[in-house]
């Protein structure tokens, strides 16, 4: 093992077997399938041999190239864009059809689609969504298990500390995506069985408070009220498949969420970090809502891809996940913009334009999308996270009877 910069190898190997066992809880006999970039093949082996030894029936290996799927949106033909070949549906459905769990590999370079049209990767996602609506559905509805974990690539890692140089950034990098997963300190697997209890025990008070709304404050402008559907479910830590297996989808994770009612939106949010979005940054920008909908917004970089995202249908306009995240979470301590949602969105408080989860209202998973859409949840083909978690940020909740509990000030929880 030569590719993972003077980390040990026990801790790479530990944290593989986190991935399989407390990631996506691979059981005997079942299907695996991992989603993983080539530049990574040494770190995709070691999942495919912890899946194996945790007894998965099948691995089925899915090497992914953004080089190779950026000369594809550069220069495929406009019906290559529009068009999903059958048997490439089929091979998502399929397996997920059969209850596999899957696991992805993030970790690419945040600018890899830069300069590429965002309409022709827009128009790809939406009859790619089509096309793979039945597997989509069942991990969206957590029918199947499914998790996500980060391994640094050079051009990530670059991007994030362009002072160091390759080997150093690497190693840098490697090291605080070992912390942020509670690697090398001690059992692994127990202390994320504690954290888990930490974010399910936040559900419960929240669970409890049933608000309406949230107000969100802060000093760099943000002046928000939020409405929550009625049965919101506040969620967060290990979920369970439909199979009653327990998985951890994101990995790391800190967030709790909900759902918010598309419906209810009013006032401004102003980002608190740098939104990656297919490869392109945006900054600096503020989003201003009335009745649900996102009806001004700006970006001080990378204005073509926000409204790319906004313009993309109607429910990209609006809401559909409310996180909370304490500022001093281990992710935010770290005090690094990582340009990669799964890192960022677990070290500040956010929102997601577009789709909601179906498993944040009661009831919810066995609801169609009308019935979902009638209950205030959002539908688009859009799921995409930005922050706004500031170390002054204060949220109230707003009960239905009007009472106000201050839930979280200079961003932390009250209690
Ligand atoms: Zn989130
Ligand atoms: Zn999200």
């Amino acid at each position: 093992m030569s590719n993972f910069y003077g980390m040990k190898e026990e801790d790479i190997r530990e944290y593989a077997r986190l991935i399989v066992r407390t990631g996506v809880n691979a059981q005997p006999g079942q299907e695996i399938v991992i989603n993983c970039p080539v530049e990574y093949y040494e770190f995709g082996r070691l999942l495919v041999e912890e899946a194996y030894e945790a007894g998965a029936g099948e691995v089925i290996m899915r090497w992914n190239d953004t080089y190779d799927n950026r000369q594809f949106f550069l220069h495929a033909s406009e019906e290559a864009i529009d068009t999903v070949a059958s048997w490439r549906a089929e091979s998502y459905n399929y397996y997920s059809r059969r209850g596999a769990g899957y696991i992805s590999v993030a970790g690419a370079d945040p600018e890899a689609y830069k300069g590429v049209d965002p309409d022709r990767m827009q128009r790809r996602e939406a009859v790619m969504e089509r096309a793979v609506k039945e597997h989509y559905h069942l991990m969206m509805a957590s029918e199947i298990p499914w998790t996500v974990a980060a391994v640094p690539q050079k051009k990530w890692a670059a991007r994030v500390f362009p002072e160091l140089s390759e080997e150093e950034g690497m190693a840098r990098l490697w090291k605080m995506i070992l912390k942020a997963v509670r690697i090398g300190e001690g059992d692994a697997v127990k202390a994320w069985e504690e954290h888990d209890r930490m974010l399910k025990e936040k559900c419960r008070m929240l669970n409890e408070y049933a608000f309406e709304k949230l107000h969100y404050q802060n000093r760099i402008g943000t002046d928000f009220t939020v409405g929550l559907v009625k049965n919101h479910i506040w969620e967060g830590g290990s979920e369970t498949a439909g199979t009653g297996v327990v998985f951890e989808a994101n990995m790391p994770t800190e967030e709790i969420f909900t759902m918010p009612d598309c419906r209810v939106a009013e006032g401004t949010l102003v980002s608190a970090l740098p939104l990656s979005y297919r490869g392109n940054l945006i900054r600096d920008f503020s989003l201003t809502f009335h009745e649900g909908q996102v009806v001004d917004y700006h970006a001080g970089e990378g204005y073509e891809a926000l409204r790319s995202l906004i313009e993309s249908d109607e429910g990209s306009r609006r809401l559909g996940e409310v996180a909370i995240v304490p500022y001093s979470s281990p992710i935010s301590r770290m005090n690094t913009l990582f340009y990669n949602t799964l890192f960022d969105e677990n070290a500040s408080c956010h929102f997601a334009l577009g789709r909601c989860y179906p498993t944040t209202v009661a009831g919810g998973a066995s609801l169609s999308d009308g019935e979902l859409k009638a209950a205030g949840g959002n539908l688009s083909v859009n799921h995409v996270d930005f922050m706004v978690g500031t170390a002054d940020l204060s949220i109230t909740g707003i009960r239905e009877d009007g009472e106000e509990i201050l839930i979280f000030e200079n961003g932390d929880w009250v209690r």
